[in-house]
């Protein structure tokens, strides 16, 4: 017999409807002779409207309750879809993630899991259940409720896919795969068949949302069997796995992220040590900080400009400032009105000139590019972020259109 385990995402269990749909998607699989576990995601809106919902009541709540807060929204639909299933007549249980053991790191609203005890889906899938798990959950060493960060019930998929040894992890979602980009931003997109855990992890890195980038890493870590198929349409999706087909193209596609925003400490000493002591003091407060950028020293000064996630900014501002006597330096800058676009294919470390091209195509399209970064995969560039979708589209044209 094998283990399929199935992810649907918000938009596949917004409605009744929906979430009947879902339940015939998990009861086909389940009449076939299949083990299954599910892990659903909040209906819908519902996240954002919790936040919404925190924000009336106390802006700056503690993670620990935002957490308590949010992972309501997944028992929702678990409970909702084991309901549906039950009227189908098929043996089905919900759990909370607690109650499936996802036991996790301590930082609240960013938690990472560490291990799965086995044992309650173990016992409810001998006894030959369909066990649904609220996604994007979990539970911490003081007992307490934390969530993954958003997006984080593929995480929760994939983890369980490679606990379980599952044969397939199948995540389910509005659109029937990955695309060489965002095909609500690309209306010419195209579906790819297959696409590298590498390139799929860079991807989703760099905004591509339709997989968490925590599930890629853990699906490359346990060569975990991944698909994204859609939850609507019945059509082959695209598959995620080590090696691909050679691609025509020598990219994967071009994401966009526009959750970011940059910072920098102007006038800076000019001596050894500084950057050390900014960006340590930026670690201590927890803040991922992506591209850097140090000014040539102007005599006795300089500065240092960095990117990070938006959500961080005001984190990042107190931190500096509150050492600004011990660091030195003259202000700060916040630009939150940016956004990163970036090139990402395995087949760029083979063909040269694939910066040139993404380059030359932001310059047809007249956009100005900020800072560049990049990784053997990726190329990233910094613009405005009311360039951001034109830079996409002129970007993917270039590589993906008729003259690419
Ligand atoms: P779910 O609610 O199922 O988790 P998400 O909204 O998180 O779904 O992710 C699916 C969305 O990801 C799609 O609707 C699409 O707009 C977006 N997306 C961004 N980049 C891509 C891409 N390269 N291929 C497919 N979808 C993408
Ligand atoms: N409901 C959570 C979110 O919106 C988790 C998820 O959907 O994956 O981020
Ligand atoms: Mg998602």
């Amino acid at each position: 017999m094998k283990l399929v385990v199935q992810k649907f995402g918000g938009s596949s269990v917004r409605d009744a409807g929906r979430i009947r749909n879902v339940a015939g998607i998990i009861a086909e699989t389940y009449l076939a002779g299949n083990q299954v576990l599910v892990v659903l995601s909040a209906q819908g809106d519902t996240t954002d409207d919790l936040i919404e919902k925190a924000r009336e009541i106390n802006p700056r709540a503690s993670r620990r309750e935002m957490d308590m807060l949010l992972s309501t929204g997944e028992q929702i639909s678990i409970a909702l879809c084991a309901m549906a299933l039950e009227a189908m007549g098929l043996p089905v249980i919900s759990l909370t993630g607690w109650q499936a053991g996802m036991r996790t790191s301590n930082t609240y609203s960013d938690a990472r899991i560490k291990k799965i005890d086995q044992e309650r889906i173990r016992r409810e899938l001998d006894k030959n259940k369909i066990v649904l798990v609220a996604g994007f959950q979990g539970i911490n060493r003081f007992g307490d409720v934390t969530t993954l960060g958003r997006g984080g019930s593929d995480t929760s998929a994939v983890a369980l896919a490679a606990a379980f040894g599952a044969d397939l992890c199948q995540i389910y979602t509005d659109v029937d795969g990955v695309y060489t980009t965002d095909p609500r931003v690309a209306p010419n997109a195209q579906k790819l068949e297959e696409i590298t855990y590498d390139e799929m992890l860079e991807l989703a890195s760099q905004g591509a949302q339709v997989l968490h980038n925590r599930s890629v890493e853990l699906a490359k870590k346990y060569r975990v069997n991944l698909e994204v198929v859609s939850s609507l349409e019945r059509k082959p999706g695209t598959k995620v796995k080590e090696v691909v087909k050679m691609e025509k193209s020598s990219i994967a596609g071009v994401a966009k992220d526009t959750s970011i925003a940059r910072i920098a400490v102007v006038g800076l000493e000019h001596s050894p040590g500084v950057a050390f002591r900014v960006f340590s003091l930026l670690g201590k407060a927890r803040i991922n900080v992506d591209a850097i950028i140090q000014s040539i020293g102007r005599g006795q000064s300089k500065d240092i400009s960095f990117t990070l996630p938006r959500s961080d900014v005001e984190e990042a501002v107190r931190t500096l400032e509150a050492s600004k006597s011990d660091l030195n330096f003259d202000h700060i800058t916040v630009e939150d009105k940016i956004a990163k676009v970036s090139i990402v294919g395995a087949g760029m470390m083979t063909t040269p000139g694939v910066a040139a091209k993404m380059f030359e195509a932001l310059y047809d399209a007249n956009i100005n590019i900020q800072m560049i970064n990049t990784s053997e995969i990726r190329v990233s560039v910094l613009i405005d972020e009311q360039d951001a979708a034109a830079a996409v589209r002129a970007v993917h044209d270039k590589f993906f259109g008729d003259e690419g």
